[in-house]
């Protein structure tokens, strides 16, 4: 079966992803349902179920109105602040869409917040406010270990994975990642070309995994190289992975 997955753009910078067959549709984080009825509506596609990584309003807030609406399934991590009438995943859960030939599989990412969940399969991974782009998100109620275990998790993924992160942060990202290693001649190149996309109001998103282990400053806490470059800005050592990740995350969010 062949799919079409498509970012309806919502809010200042989210993305809403649909995944469609042509006549069943699956949507990753509805923080809006408006957007999403219109695009069912014009491709004249049946909302088959809803994925959800995780509580924030802007990932959850259309969830009651398509549920109500469309009579649909939402998979969603143990989490009361997540609306609607819930099928709960955890670590290791299978969602089954039988009628889609997909099966994700759950992996639980706890960092951004504590029951954040990404869901993967063999082509894709939908990873919420986990994994951005050339970035990660904001710690609002992991700890350093928790969340530098959960980009762990996601690093030992294959390569060639297409990464749907669900917002388009990815310019600033790289800014970020610039000012860290400013001789890095691959993050300046890559930049160069989402400059170029964005420009073109194309969005920077699906990313690929291998080419997020290769620049991505959140994914190479491990690397001798990054750790030089956060030790000489923050003046002191870093001899590991946590300390590297927690440095970077405080430096992010300051930037
Ligand atoms: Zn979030």
């Amino acid at each position: 079966m062949s799919f079409q997955i498509t970012p309806i753009p919502a809010f200042n910078d989210n993305y809403i992803w649909v995944i469609d067959n042509g006549q069943l549709a699956v949507v990753v984080d509805p923080g809006v349902a408006a957007h999403v009825d219109q695009f069912l509506s014009a491709k004249q596609l049946h909302l088959h179920s809803i994925l959800i990584t995780h509580h924030h309003w802007d990932h959850v807030n259309g969830v009651e109105s398509l549920q109500q609406q469309h009579a649909c399934p939402v998979y969603a991590p143990a989490d009361e602040r997540i609306p609607g009438q819930c099928t709960v995943v955890q670590e290791g859960s299978l969602v089954e869409l039988t009628e889609l030939g997909l099966q994700f599989q759950v992996l639980e990412t706890p960092g951004h917040t504590l029951t954040h969940v990404c869901y993967v399969n063999q082509d894709w991974l939908f990873c919420g406010d986990t994994l951005f782009s050339m970035g990660c998100g904001r710690m609002f109620e992991g700890k350093p270990n928790q969340f530098n275990h959960s980009l762990n998790k996601i690093k030992s993924l294959p390569d060639d994975l297409k990464v749907f992160c669900t917002h388009e942060y990815t310019l600033s990202n790289l800014q970020f990642a610039r000012h860290l290693e400013p001789d890095n001649a691959d993050i300046a190149a890559f930049e160069a070309q989402i400059q170029a996309s964005r420009q073109a109001n194309q969005p920077s998103l699906p990313s690929q995994l291998g080419l997020e282990k290769q620049l991505n400053p959140f994914l190479r806490t491990d690397q001798a190289e990054l750790r030089q470059a956060v030790a000489q800005i923050q003046g002191s050592a870093i001899t590991d992975e946590v300390t590297c990740f927690a440095h970077i995350r405080a430096l992010k969010d300051q930037f």
